[in-house]
């Protein structure tokens, strides 16, 4: 039988452990994790953070469950420090014991952490980020013993803004700081000026275009480069993430332009006895060509069914990524599929683009609610390049459509086409998505 080892055992690595099982009865599968779980909803955390999750082992998966109902032999507080590609051996660490376990094929999902900058006066007992289960408990515990009143978010993307709204709804005064011109840079800058309002409007203190220079008061005064002080019981560090690729460059498996590691559309490395996923790859902008590192979920997912598909002689190529991301804000949802104004004008890409501002359905219907939605598209034969919602009701299905289209390779003449299912409650007799398309057709028509 052959033997499959897997490095990391949460978003990719558990995912392609349990794939594999599916199409293949006999492999033998040992996954290797250095912290102390496997499979936990790390998009979770941030909602049992805020009470919305009440129970931690909704979170959680129990590792002796996972070993059994897909058979893989899980080590858990088990770190691979070292591959020898010539023997086709791993070394680990477990137990304070350095082991080695010989392989056929070999699968890296070790995922990216948190950056924590090293900013004067930090107070790592009230400065957290969250990346892992210990990171969300040491913050549970901080909230649960010390109470804050007071709390800083530093970077406004996805896990800065869900913190925000899970630390606010608990009572908490928040200031959101930002080093760019705007929160979420999926999004184009005209749709966030949106959340920013939407931001404001909660009392929220927002603070754009300015960084952290030092924390003094025992961490609790953050100084901000244009002199501004906020003060924080707490502070949450969500400035991004960096790549585990330490383990692939020292055994000299290429590392690409963005720092992530490199793989071909089948997510081998440049060695094809070990495959590469999730966060810690490089992959294709499908849109754009770019090379790109986009850490989601549903790529790391999709990715773990390509390499389970290629070790089972099915050979699938993995398209690329159009990295479609969604948001929820207190009421708010923010989400983005396929190229921004940003990707396009970087990539030398003409492009057109318009936005509506419309209601999800009906407007005299009670539940019509306030909706944006924006199309990017090529300048000349329409083909739609990237989409983008703001709204309340409806908005994530609009987001939905707009990537079906995007994959489907539709053009904004098609989105004037599509039958979406109207009744009062859910649409209008034409969709936002629709009346989108003649908006965005009408101005390619010469
Ligand atoms: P991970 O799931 O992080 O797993 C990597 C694992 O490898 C880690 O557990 C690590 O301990 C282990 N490891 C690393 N090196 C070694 C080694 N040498 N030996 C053994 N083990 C090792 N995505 C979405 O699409 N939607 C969301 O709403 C969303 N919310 C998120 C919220 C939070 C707070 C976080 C942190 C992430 C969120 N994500 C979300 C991102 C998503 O969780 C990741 O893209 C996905 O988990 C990536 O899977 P991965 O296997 O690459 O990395």
């Amino acid at each position: 039988a052959q033997k499959i080892l897997i490095v990391g055992g949460v978003g990719g690595g558990a995912t392609v452990a349990a794939q594999i099982r599916r199409n293949n009865q006999d492999a033998v599968i040992m996954l290797f994790e250095k912290g102390e779980y496997v499979a936990f909803s790390n998009c979770g955390m941030p909602y049992y953070l805020g009470g919305t999750v009440q129970d931690r082992d909704q979170i959680l998966f129990s590792t002796e469950k996972f070993a059994e109902k897909y058979s893989v032999n899980v080590r858990t507080k088990a770190e691979v420090t070292a591959i020898q590609r010539n023997e086709k051996t791993v070394t680990y660490m477990a137990d304070g014991q350095e082991n080695t376990e010989n392989y056929d094929k070999l699968i890296l999902s070790p995922g990216a952490t948190a950056i924590m900058p090293s900013i004067p006066g930090l107070n790592k007992a009230r400065t957290f980020s969250l990346h892992t289960i210990p990171d969300m408990d040491k913050i549970a515990k901080y909230m649960q013993e010390q109470q804050p009143k007071t709390a800083a978010i530093v970077g406004g993307g996805f896990i800065g803004l869900e913190m925000l709204e899970n630390l606010y709804e608990q009572g908490i005064t928040c200031t959101l700081i930002d080093r760019s011109e705007q929160v979420m840079n999926p999004v184009d800058s005209d749709m966030a000026a949106l959340v920013h309002s939407y931001i404001k409007e909660k009392n929220i203190n927002l603070v754009l275009h300015d960084g952290l220079k030092k924390f003094t008061n025992d961490g609790r005064t953050l100084h901000l480069e244009s002199g501004k002080t906020v003060e924080a019981d707490l502070t949450i560090m969500a400035v991004g993430i960096k790549p585990h690729t330490q383990l692939a460059s020292n055994a000299d498996l290429s590392i690409g332009e963005t720092g992530a590691i490199k793989v071909n559309h089948f997510m081998q490395t440049e060695d094809p006895s070990i495959y590469a996923l999730g966060d810690a790859v490089e992959t294709t902008d499908e849109i754009t060509g770019a090379a790109k590192m986009i850490a989601l979920a549903w790529p790391a997912h999709r990715q773990a069914f390509i390499i389970a598909s290629h070790l089972n002689n099915e050979h699938i190529p993995y398209q690329g990524t159009i990295g479609s991301s969604i948001l929820r804000l207190f009421d708010m949802t923010i989400g983005a599929t396929g190229a921004n104004r940003n990707s396009l004008t970087a990539n030398g890409m003409s492009f057109k683009e318009t936005t509506i501002e419309t209601l999800s359905n009906a407007s005299y219907f009670p539940s019509a609610d306030k909706l944006w939605i924006k199309v990017l598209f090529d300048a000349k034969n329409g083909q739609i390049y990237g989409g983008q919602v703001v709204g309340y009701a409806g908005a994530d299905k609009r987001l939905a459509i707009l990537s079906t289209a995007i994959k489907g390779k539709l053009t904004v003449f098609d989105l004037q086409e599509l039958e979406l299912a109207y009744a009062p409650p859910y649409s209008s007799p034409k969709d936002p998505v629709n009346i989108l398309g003649y908006k965005a057709a009408s101005m390619l028509k010469k």
